[in-house]
């Protein structure tokens, strides 16, 4: 997708280009004009007296257009003169020795005048002639009503069904529609009606544009794409006039796919926003109307995706619209493995790399995760001059997914890199006391992104509850890193702002959506109602500063009775700096106790 920055910085370029355009232009003309104004204007006399001047040898030059003559005296001055329509006096002149210049349609002075008025005119349309040229079809300020769409006309899509894996039952569903591109006239022959539109449904990376190319891709249709962010321009109109030539061109290469992106930037329910923006209305609406022309020997499919179904104008989901729609979840282990064979198949992995192993590691990944995390695997390998991705490669890659690269390159002071590593190991023994938490996978003081050490719990696998127990340890867990800090050092530090963030945000969810607090099940007004009335927010408050300190409580107690523990595990990691779960495990030893 176009980084939508760019095009804007493109735009004020052009604007400044065409200004600067026309700011010269206007100097140009405005010193024609003045230069003009300086010649004396010329005196209108009748023609017998401009004859007259003629025959007394006074004139030197007389210019006739059409029935108007410009005469230049001897002494410089200019006289006008209008002659009838059918007179000739060019003869006369001549044999009084007088040049003269006969200007055909148009009037001589006038003509001249009109041309240099012309001049600024032709310059500006000359820059910008000039400027659509270079622009290209890409050329966004220029062609404002063409559709980016245009790009993808046409274009070779290779990505088939082959390419996307862990969706089985979308491939399923949208096996349906390929037939139908391929074979529109058996679909016919029977009286089926045929779809329009597919929403295509799924969180970011679970492969919705992917797909949508590989439906294209089986069919051997061209691909029209776009993303409703990009209908969403400066000018009212614009949008509407893109989604009219974006269809234009799809009936012109049907059968087609018109695919478009982030549905929910243009398709949101009209009029919920206040003062209402007109611009996304009349997007929507030319979408709609577009839509509806479709008859029965349209062969275009409509594809749209989007991760907020919820927003979406129910006009968008009515029969003989978006009316199948299809959901991508993220996968599942075997999904994963999945994934990961299709994206390793053009790489080299080292013998005994087990991607199942991967696959159980990366519970909550998406496709694009996935993706990701072999391709970082990839660069680690080729930047070491391996001969193939190794497991630990695919380890790291993992961890950069999780938390963001390495940032070893940080200094750290003595003091601090004591602080990060009690803090961390906070956080670990708390999870490895609690029997409902979630196991340790990894615990690390190399800061990665915006993280100074990181503790890297192992997902539960695929699992789509979670009890109260497990929450109370979550937060429990999240807090065992000031814990650790007070304890050890008397003193807080600003380190555990992001665990405090996620600790306050987690309590709330638990008061409000899943009523697991001492206030019960809390009945709440509707999603885009209006907020908790004062005296419910006040008790939800201290529903979740209960639960928040009932967690903090119980971190303390686990770490301040294992204090022993926390010092060995920290000490250790400050000399090894990364440990994972096992070496944690042996390290604690077989006396380590769990408790509720
Ligand atoms: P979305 O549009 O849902 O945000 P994308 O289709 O853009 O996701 O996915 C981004 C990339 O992630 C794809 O180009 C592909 O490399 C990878 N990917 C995502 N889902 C899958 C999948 N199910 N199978 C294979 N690759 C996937
Ligand atoms: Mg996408
Ligand atoms: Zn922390």
């Amino acid at each position: 997708m176009r980084d939508p920055r760019q095009w804007l910085s493109g735009l004020t370029r052009r604007a400044w280009l065409i200004g600067a355009a026309a700011f010269f232009a206007i100097c140009l003309g405005t010193a024609l004009f003045l230069m003009r104004d300086t010649a004396p204007a010329p005196a209108t006399i009748p023609i017998s007296q401009l004859l007259d001047l003629a025959d007394q040898h006074q004139i030197r030059r007389v210019v006739i257009a059409d029935n108007q003559l410009y005469a230049t005296a001897v002494d410089g001055h200019q006289y006008q003169a209008t002659k009838e329509p059918q007179q000739t006096v060019t003869e006369q002149l001549r044999r009084d020795g007088i040049t003269v210049v006969v200007v055909d349609r148009g009037g001589g002075a006038i003509g001249l005048n009109s041309l240099i008025a012309l001049v600024p005119l032709l310059i500006i349309l000359g820059m910008i002639w000039v400027m659509l040229r270079r622009g290209g079809p890409n050329n966004q300020a220029m062609s404002f009503g063409r559709s980016g769409a245009r790009r993808y006309g046409g274009q070779n899509v290779t990505v088939t069904f082959d390419d996307v894996a862990g969706v089985d039952e979308a491939k399923q569903e949208l096996a349906e529609i390929v037939q139908f591109l391929k074979h529109p006239e058996r679909f016919r022959a029977m009286g089926a009606r045929i779809p329009k539109g597919v929403l295509l449904v799924g969180p970011p990376g679970t492969g919705k544009t992917l797909v949508a190319r590989a439906v294209a891709g089986e069919a051997g249709v061209p691909f029209f794409s776009i993303s409703g962010s990009e209908f969403v321009e400066m000018f009212v109109g614009v949008g509407a006039s893109r989604v009219r030539d974006l269809f234009r061109q799809a009936r012109r290469h049907a059968p087609c796919i018109i695919f478009i992106d982030e549905i929910d930037a243009v398709g949101r329910q009209r009029g919920t926003s206040v003062g209402g923006h007109d611009e996304r209305e009349q997007t929507l609406n030319q979408l709609l109307v577009e839509m509806d022309g479709f008859d029965l020997h349209t062969n275009i499919i409509v594809i749209a995706a989007t991760n907020r179904p919820d927003v979406l104008d129910a006009a968008l989901l009515r029969p003989g619209r978006f009316d199948r729609r299809v959901v991508l979840d993220p996968p599942d282990i075997r999904g994963r493995q999945a994934i990961l064979e299709v994206h390793a198949r053009s790489k080299p992995l080292a013998p005994g790399v087990d991607l199942a192993a991967i696959a159980q590691q990366t519970a909550g990944f998406s496709g694009a995760d996935l993706a990701n995390l072999l391709n970082e695997a990839a660069i680690l390998a080729a930047r070491a001059n391996k001969p193939a991705i190794g497991r630990e490669e695919l380890e790291e890659g993992i961890m950069r997914v999780v938390a963001g690269p390495e940032r070893r390159s940080r200094v750290v002071s003595e003091y601090e890199r004591s602080i990060i590593a009690y803090h961390e190991v906070g956080h670990a023994l708390v999870m490895k006391a609690l029997r409902h938490a979630l196991p340790v996978q990894k615990v690390s003081i190399i800061s990665r992104g915006q993280a100074l050490g990181v503790t890297v719990q192992a997902p539960r696998e695929d699992s789509y509850l979670t009890s109260r127990a497990q929450l109370k340890a979550r937060l429990a867990s999240l807090l065992g890193g000031r814990a650790a800090e007070e304890l050890i050092f008397g003193d807080v530090t600003t380190g555990a702002r992001q665990d405090l963030e996620a600790v306050s945000d987690l309590a709330r969810r638990m008061v409000i959506e899943f009523g697991m607090s001492d206030l019960g099940i809390v009945a709440t007004p509707g999603r885009d109602a209006s907020p908790l009335s004062a005296d419910l927010a006040a008790q939800v408050d201290r529903a979740a500063m209960q639960l928040i300190d009932e967690a903090f409580a119980t971190a303390r107690r686990i770490l301040s009775e294992r204090r022993d523990k926390l010092v060995t595990v920290a000490e250790h990691l400050k000399k090894v700096e990364t440990m994972s779960g096992e070496e944690l495990d042996a390290l604690l030893g077989p006396d380590w106790t769990v408790c509720d």
